[in-house]
């Protein structure tokens, strides 16, 4: 198998590319068909290339083929969001009756799901501390389904035991689903892991332009048939040109990580030890309670980073206003940097019990380091951190 940099770039050169160098951008709503024999068969095939957008694309094939290598998986599927690849993998794999275990810290629509889709629907749902494979075990009845798993989690950035946490599923005969979206498969492969299906938010770091909204699913191909027969039904398919630009960007995915990794590295090393930060949340920190585990599962630790104000909630607010680089955004994993007051960003959302309970801090900001020069973004943020970054002696 070659390395990660040949395959972004190599794994699709046979799919549907013609004569192109580049592949072409098949935006076309349907396929047409030779005779009645080959139409019934199009209709059929799962995850395939030439029947309707909605049911396979070649430029999904293309992304498909780049993904499944990147994972090393045997299959991938692209889908309009990384939502939509949640909810049509969750619709497919769980039924009334049934239970699914998640944890309690976890990126908001998976938190949403597991709190209120899927109890309407009649499955019951435990959020568990990731940090215990343990508590994993506790939770898990004769009914339990699936575990919905995310490492690094956001926004605290806490590290799930991958393997651990695979092992037990698996000896329960419990299926495995974990959001690879922080990592990406540059810094870590769940499925290497004994993971059973990996979720990308794609708008994120896979993309990586801040232009696509846009989900992956990687995995063996019986189980992504079975999700395919879902988001067929609720019609989560990707845009053939929104395909395009990602195969676009993860072309360059391993080149733009090693530089959000050492961004990520270098601020949280820098803020760490400003005394207006209480504390930084980078599982690349030998301070991070989990630094050894996320050694272990991962080769680098990424550009986002929590980053918690001593003087909370206004001292996080005024942080972000100082920032010359990155801006209020409610995304992350772009080639500019992006910044996030949660606790005021949710203000709307959650009641402050609530903002309490999923463990942020009212001075959390979570920053994603762009791709910028880290002599820049390292500047910046000891500036933006207070008149305490001028005064020191040290
Ligand atoms: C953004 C995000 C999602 C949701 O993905 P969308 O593409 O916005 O639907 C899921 N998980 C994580 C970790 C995310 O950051």
């Amino acid at each position: 198998m070659s390395g990660i940099s040949t395959a972004a770039i190599h794994a699709d050169r046979d799919v549907d590319r013609g004569r192109a160098l580049a592949p072409p951008i098949y935006q076309t709503a349907a396929f047409w068909a030779e005779d009645a024999e080959q139409f019934a068969r199009a209709a059929v095939d799962r995850r395939g290339r030439g029947f309707y957008t909605r049911y396979g694309n070649p430029n999904h094939a293309q992304v498909a083929a780049v993904l499944a290598e990147l994972e090393h998986t045997e299959a991938a599927m692209v889908t309009a969001s990384g939502m939509a690849a949640l909810t049509s993998a969750v619709l497919a794999l769980v039924s009334s009756g049934d239970h699914v275990i998640g944890q309690r810290s976890t990126y908001g629509g998976t938190a949403s799901v597991l709190l209120n889709l899927l109890p309407r629907l009649g499955v019951s749902t435990t959020v568990v501390d990731q940090a215990d494979p343990a508590a994993f075990e506790r939770a898990l009845t004769p009914r339990t389904r699936l575990m919905l798993l995310e490492s690094p989690s956001n926004p605290l950035l806490q590290i799930t035991d991958l393997r651990a946490v695979a092992d037990l599923a698996r000896a329960h005969h419990v299926l495995t689903m974990a959001d690879n979206t922080f990592a990406t498969p540059v810094n870590q492969r769940p499925v290497d892991l004994g993971i059973d299906l990996v979720w990308h938010s794609a708008t994120k770091y896979l993309n990586g332009h801040s232009d696509v909204s846009a989900g992956v699913l990687a995995g063996p191909a019986g189980l992504l048939d079975r999700v395919w027969d879902v988001a067929v039904l609720t019609g989560a398919v990707l845009g053939p040109l929104d395909a395009w630009l990602l195969l676009r960007g993860l072309r360059t995915l391993p080149l733009r990580m090693a530089r959000h990794n050492a961004n990520g590295q270098a601020l949280a090393e820098a803020l760490h030890e400003h005394p207006a930060v209480a504390r930084v949340h980078y599982p690349g920190l030998p301070a991070h309670p989990q630094h050894a585990l996320a050694s272990r599962q991962m080769s680098g630790f990424g550009g986002v980073l929590g980053i918690e104000l001593a003087g909370g909630f206004e001292a996080a607010d005024a942080f972000l206003g100082r920032l010359r680089y990155a801006r209020r955004s409610a995304s992350l994993g772009g080639v500019e940097s992006l910044a996030v007051h949660p606790a005021s960003m949710w203000r709307g959302m959650l009641s402050a019990e609530q903002i309490a309970a999923s463990g942020v801090a009212p001075g959390l900001v979570r920053l994603s380091a762009g791709t910028e020069d880290t002599a820049d973004l390292v500047a910046d943020a000891l500036a933006a951190a207070g008149p305490a970054a001028g005064e020191r002696t040290r």
